[in-house]
């Protein structure tokens, strides 16, 4: 006989860990008593030596679905007398160092009792168990216990209650339990926010969807805007309401059978659509000749789904096959996530809302993936993913990492454990920095992390740096941008460098003041020496110049022709007013508000501004979506040519010229496009051997927002692996921007 005291951490709360303790100490008639504590999972067990074994390997190797274990550790104490294993009380004292679970969709016992009716919860749409349901978007304070959940005004009915004290029942301890005599319930509003009386609340929603109407419905870490998808009316006011001219769309479509009548997917990407963490996946759409709305996917041969992932969207996707759910917010301000919000900033967009009364803690958009290079990369992650911890190559004291200014996240370190923050959107709007400061203070709350120091991007006027100088805290060396993106992969591998780095994307602050994008890099953790970039191109009033493709055309031409870009014979007249043109090449000749930039994105634009007839795009990131859908239809293998400098300059003029040629020779923009991604292949192989000549043979990593292309990612990583590279590009991070405040964490830890 035997007693041991054994400590567990990691994803231990909430995920029905204490249950299976129960279950397994029963199982093998052993005695002792298990509790949550902020520490994770404490327990004392006694037995036979045997059934010990036995116990722990239960445990260890079949442990509840949804649990993470970071720590198992022993300790042999003195036998008790005793009889029986009971579940005790949580303690709440000492450091918190237990991981919060993310949000999970409805298992399929609960979707399996949902729809039985003679189960008590029979359509209700909040079931859930210690399998599924509601975890970050509703923990207000650790331990996670339903008292310091949004649950807590919720009292349990009798039969709920049993069901959470019961051992052996699923719902033991499951902090959202509830029912439709105890729990959350629907409300139906009208676009004034008036509530509507109606008998079957969703029925009623449904049929509003039907008549074309644009609903706010709350989902798990805010509200979305839905359409019916197969509306082409509703979608088109819904990109009006919502001012989302060109702007793909998601959609939740009701099953995997469905899904392929809209799209071609690979078994594993039907994997990750029915995971628990349902994100939403970037599949290749197959939409034309479907009853969808032709308006729902403008030039992207992708389309953004997800399935029903929580009891309320199951109900709702009973009725239809395919519902468009895009995030509830003003262009790039937060998403809505409170009855008040709707309120005070929705009332224009919609003409009714689905509410309910469980409120949510943390606003949590939709994760996003996409599949390249044989597996998921993520694109933005928040819902199933946060909060849970990434690998960091060294630790040490607390830091805050405040990230880059679009994109947004933050980041804390718990010694060589990295947190960070869900999406948290652009900080170019007030509300979303509003929403990045209440979260970094309610993380710091709940992680029980104290930041020694923080660390910011070089550029003065991010407001994330902004925020990160008043925060009254040691301010450590800034990180220059695109050392980010290259350390952020670097951590998830593991690399300690020298790595060659392609960081490829729209904008970073470079240390010579330009902007940078196109960068070829030698770094480690500690530093990085820029040795090759793409020729700096002046951008035609800034920032403007971006949202105006043909004005990035009309400089790289200039550029190409040496200030004479009639010679180039690209006609846009049509498109472009005389007179516009001739204020824009006034300005490149004066250098008046040109800023420089050698990023990729920007030639992109210039791509894209040739060839395209649009005066206006509405995102960053059109460019890149439109070319990479057109250059997946084309074969061909032809390059254009460029020029590499011995100093490193990549000079893209002969492309600019040829392509133009093209145009004129009536090449298909599928073709030219293809070419273009082809030429980038090229380019990165070119520079990653520039590179190696001259520092030495080091594997290769590519980041940037850029690599958010499919295409481009693989035409790159098959280049560089088939000349004998070793490529790491990101996957649990977003390539985007979305990883910088964790590739800063990367390096301040290491400097
Ligand atoms: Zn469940
Ligand atoms: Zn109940
Ligand atoms: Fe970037």
């Amino acid at each position: 006989m035997r007693r041991l005291l054994i400590n567990i951490t990691g994803i231990v709360q909430g995920v029905g860990f204490r249950p299976a303790v129960y279950r397994y100490a029963c199982d093998n008639e052993l005695t002792g008593w298990v509790n949550n504590n902020t520490s994770g999972v404490t327990l004392e067990i006694q037995g036979s030596d045997a059934a010990l074994t036995r116990f722990m390997d239960q445990l260890r190797f079949a442990p509840p679905p949804l649990a993470r274990i970071n720590t198992f550790t022993q300790t042999e104490i003195p036998v008790k007398k005793e009889s029986g294993f009971v579940i005790t009380e949580s303690q709440s004292e000492g450091p918190s160092v237990t991981e919060i679970p993310p949000d999970t969709s409805i298992c399929p016992e609960c979707q399996k009792e949902m729809n039985d009716p003679s189960d008590r919860r029979y359509l209700y749409p909040f079931i859930n168990c210690t399998h599924c349901g509601p975890r970050y978007t509703i923990v207000e304070d650790l331990p996670y216990d339903r008292p310091l959940t949004t649950m807590k005004i919720f009292p349990l009915c009798p039969d709920c209650k049993s069901e959470y004290e019961d051992p052996g029942n699923r719902r033991f301890h499951a902090q959202p339990v509830s029912c439709p005599n105890c729990g959350p319930h629907l409300a139906l509003w009208d676009s004034t926010a008036t509530p509507v009386d109606v008998d079957n609340v969703i029925a009623a929603t449904v049929d509003r969807l039907k008549a074309g109407q644009v609903m706010a419905i709350k989902g798990l870490g805010g509200y979305h805007l839905v359409v019916d998808a197969r509306n082409e009316s509703a979608v088109s006011l819904l990109r009006k309401r919502k001012q989302r001219p060109d702007k793909p769309l998601a959609v939740m479509v009701r099953d995997i059978e469905t899904l392929k009548q809209y799209a071609v997917i690979s078994d594993s990407e039907a994997a990750w659509l029915s995971s628990p963490q349902a994100p939403i996946v970037l599949v290749k759409q197959t939409l034309s000749n479907t009853d969808l709305a032709p308006s729902l996917v403008i030039e992207n041969d992708r389309l953004g789904v997800m399935l029903p992932y929580t009891p309320l969207h199951q109900l709702l996707m009973k009725s239809f096959p395919v519902l468009v759910m895009t995030s509830a917010n003003l262009s790039e301000e937060p998403l809505v996530s409170t009855e008040q919000e709707v309120t005070e900033s929705l009332l224009n967009l919609i003409d009714g809302a689905l509410v309910h009364d469980r409120p949510i803690a943390h606003k949590c958009d939709d994760s996003i993936l996409k599949f390249m290079a044989g597996g998921p990369v993520m694109i933005r992650r928040a819902r199933g993913f946060v909060p849970l911890p990434l690998p960091l190559p060294t630790g040490g004291n607390c830091i805050l990492a405040a990230g880059g200014e679009l994109k947004s996240t933050f980041g804390l370190n718990r010694n060589n454990t990295a947190y960070l923050s869900p999406h948290l959107g652009d900080l170019e709007n007030y509300a979303t920095v509003q929403n990045y400061q209440y979260e970094l203070t309610r993380w710091q709350h709940l992680l029980e992390l104290e930041p020694t120091a923080v660390v910011h991007d070089l550029h003065p006027d991010y407001q994330s740096t902004r925020i990160a100088q008043q925060l009254g805290l040691p301010i450590l060396e800034p990180v220059q941008h695109h050392h980010a993106h290259a350390a952020a992969v670097m951590a998830e591998y593991g690399l300690s460098g020298p790595v060659l780095a392609l960081c490829w994307d729209g904008t970073g602050f470079g240390t010579d003041n330009h902007i940078w994008g196109g960068e070829g890099l030698v770094a480690d953790l500690s530093g990085f020496e820029r040795l090759a970039h793409f020729e700096y191109m002046p951008l035609p009033g800034g920032d403007v110049a971006t949202k105006e493709p043909w004005r990035l055309a009309l400089s790289a031409l200039w550029q190409a022709t040496e200030g004479n870009p009639e010679q180039a014979h690209w006609d846009r007249s049509n498109l472009i007013p005389e007179t516009k043109k001739d204020f824009i090449l006034q300005m490149l000749t004066r250098k008046i508000n040109c800023p420089l930039s050698s990023g990729l994105g920007r030639v992109f634009d210039v791509v894209y501004g040739l060839i395209a007839h649009t005066q206006q795009v509405f995102f960053e990131g059109r460019s890149g979506m439109a070319l990479e859908s057109w250059a997946v239809r084309s074969r061909t293998e032809i390059c254009y040519s460029y020029k590499l400098t011995d100093d490193g300059i990549i000079s893209l003029q002969p492309l600019y010229l040829a392509l133009i040629e093209d145009l004129r020779n009536k090449v298909r923009v599928e073709d030219i496009s293809r070419k273009f991604h082809n030429t980038l292949g090229e380019i990165a192989l070119a520079v990653s051997r520039y590179l190696r000549n001259l520092r030495g043979d080091y594997p290769v990593v590519i980041s940037g927002g850029c690599f958010q292309n499919a295409l481009l990612t693989e035409l790159v990583v098959n280049k560089l692996e088939s000349n004998g590279f070793t490529v790491y590009g990101s996957r649990q991070v977003p390539p985007n921007d979305g990883c910088i405040a964790y590739g800063q964490l990367a390096i301040a830890l290491s400097r």
